[in-house]
């Protein structure tokens, strides 16, 4: 399954999301960059935080939706710190 989306007419080809990805499956095609093994995406949202364009986004996931979940989860390990105090 193809998680990444770019808009190719947003895309500027600066290649940072590329850089960043952690399991380095980006690479840049004519159009932008491409995801050479799309199944090895962790969807970690990083591409999407970087891009300087808004131009990526995985799955239909905007990055405030992610910011969402990664403050949510934030907010649980505390909780879970705190009991067990
Ligand atoms: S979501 Fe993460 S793993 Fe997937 S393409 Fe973007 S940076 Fe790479
Ligand atoms: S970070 Fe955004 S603008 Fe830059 S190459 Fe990736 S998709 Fe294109």
């Amino acid at each position: 399954m193809e998680l990444i989306k770019v808009q190719q007419s947003l895309c500027v080809k600066c290649g940072i999301c590329i850089e960043i990805c952690p399991p380095k499956i980006l690479s840049m095609g004519e159009n932008g960059p491409m995801a050479s093994n799309p199944q090895e995406c962790i969807a970690c949202g990083h591409c999407v935080a970087v891009c300087p364009q808004s131009a990526i986004d995985i799955g239909g996931v905007s990055l405030y939706t992610l910011i969402l979940i990664e403050i949510m989860e934030l907010m649980e390990s505390c909780m879970m710190r705190q009991t067990s105090l």
